[in-house]
């Protein structure tokens, strides 16, 4: 008889989100001898940085968004499911899913990211949607587009509209985006679309209630942005907190007391906090909910669950590293080198974020860099764009995204067109009827162009 040898355990290594973090984490782990189990609720990744781009009509979902098991398809140690997490039972290493499964794991890595926050009014999200995944990106798509088409509508049969007012709440880079971009669109790419109406006479309005737009960009950028802004015809206004919003308007408390805006579309980029998942672990965690690591990236006293990109609250000199995608790539990496170091029986190595810089973009050829990687720089304008188009290019997860993103940009670019106009679903707007109704009660010709 021969002697059978066991085969040796195999640890079991359960990844729950498939965005920044978790896909780097998977892809890392993909030449060790574990098993790898990666849980997400949708089937893809998403490439945030670009979905306002989606919500402007540039790009189709498909070109900034991934199957995740087509991403990891050629890794045979790991196994992608389809499923939400819904309960951690972090005492006996097992996590519960949606479908009811239990699963049990020997290490898991928490990378569920981070929400819109709407600072306890969350009645406000139905009014001023935000922008985190592909369909909210559509959704801002279809507001934007058939705000366009209802001023047309309304004015071919009555010789007025209400005012094309677009109102992005929150001057952080999604919202400086979503400014320029709006600004562009109606000034630049829809210019000749219509017959009634003159897109470039709507007013984009962009609130922040602190000092200045890209407040953590050095200031001559944060300056710079605000500039390129104005070309756009971007209305800037600082120091502006928004203090009530309804169906067609905005209300906010400035220096001169309370206004209150009329709103075709209002789009909402002023808040975020981490996903609920983090509170679930039991662990410290911050007031926006993001769970306190240490430099091996585990919560305290759980040496063996990580959490790692938005939903970490990991500090460097002082400072809790951003949420952004740059820190979410590294801590995926260095869970598993922790976990590779364990497998070796050596010293777990301490996480160091490291700082490449920041870009946001503003428009057509506009945007501000601040670089910090392989060269410093702060650069604006055409510089800027060029290093934002090349980095962003380079860093989509897929060949096919990116021929896909390059062929749309340049095609947009040259013939001065939007090739993703799509209006889907719904074709009604909040508060658009009840503006028009007003308007045609007070006997007022709002706008008409
Ligand atoms: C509009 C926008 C623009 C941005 N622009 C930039 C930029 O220009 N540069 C930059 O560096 N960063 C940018 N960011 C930030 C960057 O995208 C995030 O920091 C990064 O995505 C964080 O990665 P993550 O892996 O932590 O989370 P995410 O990428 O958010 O991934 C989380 C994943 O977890 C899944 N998930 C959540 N809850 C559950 C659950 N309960 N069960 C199962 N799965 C779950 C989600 O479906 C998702 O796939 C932007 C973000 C947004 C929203």
């Amino acid at each position: 008889m021969t002697e059978e040898t066991a085969a040796p355990h195999r640890l079991n290594v359960v990844i729950v989100g498939g965005g920044f973090a978790g896909i780097h984490a998977a892809k890392a782990l993909g030449r060790l001898p574990v098993d790898v189990t990666v849980i997400d609720r949708r089937n893809h990744h998403t490439f945030q940085p670009l979905l306002y781009q989606v919500a402007l009509a540039v790009l189709s979902p498909a070109d900034i968004a991934q199957p995740i098991r087509g991403i990891l398809r050629d890794q045979e140690n790991t196994q992608v499911l389809m499923d939400e997490v819904t309960g951690i039972d972090a005492a006996n290493n097992a996590i519960l899913l949606a479908s009811g499964t239990r699963l049990s794991y020997d290490y898991l890595l928490l990378a569920t990211g981070a929400t819109h926050s709407y600072f306890g009014k969350d009645a406000w999200a139905e009014l001023a949607p935000g922008l985190k995944s592909v369909e909210d990106a559509t959704e801002m798509r279809r507001r934007i587009l058939l705000a366009f088409e209802l001023a047309e509508r309304q004015m071919q049969e009555h010789g007025w509209h209400p005012p094309l007012n677009f109102v992005v709440i929150g001057g952080g880079p999604t919202g400086v985006e979503l400014a320029g971009a709006i600004g562009d669109i109606s000034r630049i790419y829809l210019k000749h679309d219509f017959r009634h109406i003159d897109p470039s006479k709507s007013r984009v309005i962009l609130l922040d209630g602190g000092e200045s737009v890209l407040q953590s960009y050095p200031p001559e950028l944060s300056a710079r942005a605000g500039e390129a802004l104005a070309r756009r015809g971007v209305e800037v206004r600082t120091r502006s907190r928004v203090t009530g919003i309804g169906p067609g308007w905005v209300e906010v408390a400035n220096a001169k007391g309370t206004e209150r805006t009329q709103a075709a579309v209002i789009l909402w980029a002023a808040g975020v906090q981490a996903s609920p998942l983090g509170r679930l672990l039991g662990a410290p965690v911050d007031p926006r909910g993001c769970v306190l690591v240490n430099a091996e990236l585990n919560p305290e006293g759980m040496k063996n669950v990580f959490v790692l990109g938005d939903l970490a609250h990991f500090e460097q000199g002082g400072k809790q590293v951003p949420g952004t995608a740059q820190p979410a790539m590294q801590m995926g990496d260095h869970a598993a080198r922790v976990i590779e170091a364990d497998l070796a029986g050596k010293a777990r190595p301490a996480f160091r974020y490291f700082d490449k810089g920041d870009m946001a973009t503003i428009g057509r050829m506009a945007a501000v860099a601040n670089v910090k990687w392989p060269f410093t720089a702060r650069l604006s304008g055409m510089p800027a764009w060029l290093t934002w188009i090349v980095v962003h290019v380079f860093f989509l997860i897929s060949f096919r995204s990116r021929m896909a993103v390059m062929a749309s940009w340049v095609w947009s670019f040259f013939t001065f067109s939007r090739g993703v106009r799509l209006i889907t679903g719904d074709q009604t707007l909040p508060g658009w009827q009840e503006q028009v109704d007003a308007g045609e009660k007070a006997g007022e010709q709002a706008v008409s162009s």
